[in-house]
C-alpha cells in the first residue's frame, strides 16, 4: 500500500471554519459599521510589499523586520528567473543554449556586483563561466556546431556539458530578496497615501483596513505566523490631540459593540524628534551604569534601541527599570502640552485610561502618543490593540510632511477574549430544514426552498429523498430552527407543516401564510 502524505496547514497558520467564521465576519462587519460612522473609508492593500518599505519605516533593527519577515524572491530576480527558464528551454540547441547562458551570466554577474547573490553560489557561477567558455570555443567551429545540432550523438561531450551547466544554473541562490509578506500595514497605508497623492484630497484622510499579516514568530496561544488585523489611520496636516482622542473613542466604541469590555487602555507620550533623542541618550547612559545587572537582550539594546529595554518582561530586570529616568519628565514643552490636551480630551469623552510610562512600542516610527489595549483571559499575549502617532513617517518614505496616527487591533486575540468571556453572540444559523418525502413532493420542495431563500432565510434542502425520521433527525443535528414537512398529503392539500424543533410545536400553513410567518419570525 502506498503511503499518501497528509497535508496540514503550515506551522503558525490555521483555518477558520464555520461556525467560527461567522463570528469573525460579524466582528469585521461591526468594525466596518463603527469606523464608517466616524467617516473612515476602507483601503484595500496588497499583501506583498517591497522589503525596504518595512526596513525604512518599522526599522531594520526591530525583531519584526530583522528576524520575523517572510520574504520572497520576486521582481528584482524575475529577469534572472526568466533567463534561467530560457536555458532550460534551449538545452536541445547548442547555439541557443550558449547564447542564453551568456545572457544568464551577464545578469548573474550584475547581481553579484550589487551583493544580491548568496556567497555559496560563487563556485556555481565560476563553473558556469568555464562551461560557457568551453561551449563557446567548441561551437566556434561551424562543422562541429552543425554536427552537434543535427546529430547530437556525434558530440556527446557537448550535450553532457550543456546538461551539466543547466543543473548548475539551478543551484544559484540570491541573498537579498525583494518582496515581503507584510508584517503590518501602517507602512503600506503611508506608501499608498504618497503613491496616490492623497495629500491633495480635502481634509484628513481617514482610512481603515482589514486583513492578514505575517510574522515568523514562535507560535503559541494568541500568537500566529499568519494573523489578522483591523487597523485605522488618520493622515493629514493636523496633529490636534482631538484626533488622537477621537481615534481612541472609536476604538473603544467598537470594543464595546463586540462585547470586548474587560479591557484596559494604556496611554503614554514618547516625545518627538526635539526631545526624544536627548531622553534616549540619557536612558542609554543610565543603562550603561547598570549593564551588568541586565540580561543579554537588554544589554544589547542599550546600544541598538535603549527604549526597548523598557518593554522587558524579565522579572529580575523590573526593579532596575523602575529606577530609570522617565520620558514624562523629559518631554519638550510642545509634547508636554500635546499630552496634557490629549488627557483632557479623553476625560471630555469619558474614556477610562491608565498612564504607562514604559509603553514605548516596538516600532521605530512612533512619536508622541502611544497606546495599547489589553484584555483579560489571554495569558501572556494579552495585547489586543496597539497604536500611536507617527508624524514624519510619510516624509521618511519620500512623501510630503504629514502627521499620522493609527492603531491595529489583533482579531485572533480579540475573538479569543470574546469567547473566553462567554460573550459570543448568537449569529444566524440554519432557519429551515425541508423534510420532503415522495417524488411528488420534490418539485414543491424545490420551489418553496427558492422562495424562502429569496426572503432571506437560511434553508437546507436535502438533495436526495430520505425517510421522515432520518430527515428530522438530521434537521436536529444541523441545529435548524424549523423543519418544513412536505409529504404527499401536504402536496395534495396545498399546505405545509412547520415544526419548531425546540419544542416540537407543529402548525399547518398555506404558502402565503408560511412565508409571512417565517419572515416575521426572522425579524424577531
Ligand atoms: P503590533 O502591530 O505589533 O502593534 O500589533 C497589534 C496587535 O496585533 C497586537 O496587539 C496583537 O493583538 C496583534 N498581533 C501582533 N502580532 C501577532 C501575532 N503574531 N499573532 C496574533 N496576533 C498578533
Amino acid at each position: 500500500m502506498s503511503e499518501r502524505k497528509q497535508f496540514r496547514a503550515i506551522k503558525g497558520t490555521r483555518d477558520i471554519l464555520p461556525p467560527d467564521s461567522a463570528l469573525w465576519n460579524w466582528f469585521e462587519q461591526t468594525a466596518r459599521e463603527v469606523f464608517e460612522s466616524y467617516n473612515f473609508g476602507e483601503i484595500r492593500l496588497p499583501i506583498l510589499e517591497e522589503v525596504d518599505l518595512f526596513a525604512r519605516s518599522v526599522g531594520s533593527d526591530t525583531d519584526i523586520v530583522s528576524k520575523e519577515m517572510f520574504t520572497l524572491e520576486l521582481r528584482a530576480f524575475q529577469e534572472i528567473y526568466d533567463l534561467r527558464g530560457q536555458l532550460t528551454d534551449s538545452v536541445e540547441s547548442p547555439v541557443r543554449f550558449t547564447g542564453s547562458l551568456f545572457q544568464f551570466l551577464r545578469a548573474i554577474d550584475s547581481a553579484r556586483a550589487s551583493d544580491r547573490l548568496s556567497r555559496e553560489s560563487g563556485s556555481a557561477v565560476n563553473q558556469l563561466h568555464s562551461a560557457y567558455k568551453e561551449l563557446n570555443e567548441r561551437i566556434a567551429d561551424d562543422r562541429v556546431l552543425a554536427e552537434a545540432t543535427e546529430r547530437p550523438e556525434t558530440h556527446p561531450e557537448i550535450h553532457d556539458r550543456i546538461r551539466q551547466a543547466e543543473a548548475i544554473a539551478m543551484e544559484v541562490r540570491f541573498s537579498r530578496e525583494a518582496a515581503a509578506l507584510r508584517p503590518e500595514a501602517t507602512a503600506s497605508v503611508c506608501r499608498a497615501y504618497i503613491e496616490h497623492n492623497m495629500q491633495a484630497l480635502p481634509g484628513n484622510q481617514k482610512l481603515y483596513y482589514i486583513g492578514p499579516m505575517f510574522r515568523r514568530e514562535r507560535p503559541q496561544k494568541g500568537r500566529y505566523r499568519q494573523f489578522y488585523q483591523i487597523g485605522a489611520e488618520v493622515l493629514g496636516q493636523s496633529d490636534a490631540p482631538a484626533i488622537d482622542a477621537e481615534v481612541l473613542e472609536m476604538l473603544l466604541v467598537f470594543f464595546n459593540h463586540v462585547g470586548l469590555t474587560r479591557t484596559t487602555l494604556y496611554v503614554n507620550s514618547i516625545g518627538d524628534k526635539n526631545c526624544r533623542p536627548q531622553y534616549v541618550e540619557l536612558l542609554r547612559e543610565e543603562l550603561r551604569k547598570v549593564k551588568d545587572k541586565l540580561k543579554e537582550d537588554s544589554q544589547r539594546r542599550i546600544e541598538t534601541n535603549p527604549l526597548r529595554v523598557l518593554d522587558s518582561k524579565i522579572p529580575e530586570e523590573q526593579p532596575i527599570i523602575e529606577t530609570l529616568p522617565r520620558i514624562s519628565d523629559h518631554l519638550c514643552d510642545d509634547c508636554r502640552a500635546h499630552f496634557a490636551k490629549l488627557k483632557e480630551e479623553l476625560n471630555l469623552r469619558r474614556i477610562d485610561y491608565k498612564e504607562n510610562w514604559r509603553l514605548v512600542r516596538g516600532l521605530d516610527y512612533y512619536t508622541r502618543t502611544t497606546f495599547e489595549v489589553t484584555a483579560e483571559g489571554l495569558g501572556s499575549q494579552n495585547a489586543v490593540c496597539g497604536g500611536g502617532r507617527y508624524d514624519g513617517l510619510v516624509e521618511l518614505l519620500g512623501g510630503p510632511p504629514t502627521k499620522g496616527i493609527g492603531f491595529a487591533i489583533g482579531t485572533d486575540r480579540s475573538i479569543l477574549s470574546i469567547e473566553e468571556g462567554g460573550n459570543v453572540p448568537k449569529l444566524g444559523g440554519l432557519a429551515v430544514y425541508i423534510a420532503w418525502m415522495g417524488q411528488a413532493s420534490y418539485p414543491t420542495a424545490v420551489n418553496i426552498a427558492k422562495k424562502l431563500r429569496a426572503a432571506g432565510l437560511s434553508v437546507e434542502l436535502p438533495p436526495e429523498e430520505m425517510k421522515f425520521k432520518k430527515s428530522l433527525g438530521l434537521a436536529d443535528k444541523l441545529g435548524a430552527r424549523y423543519a418544513l414537512i412536505i409529504g404527499e398529503d401536504e402536496v395534495a392539500l396545498g399546505t405545509f407543516t412547520l415544526k419548531r424543533l425546540a419544542d416540537s410545536d407543529q402548525k399547518k400553513f398555506a404558502e402565503g401564510e408560511l412565508l409571512e410567518y417565517l419572515e416575521s419570525e426572522r425579524r424577531r
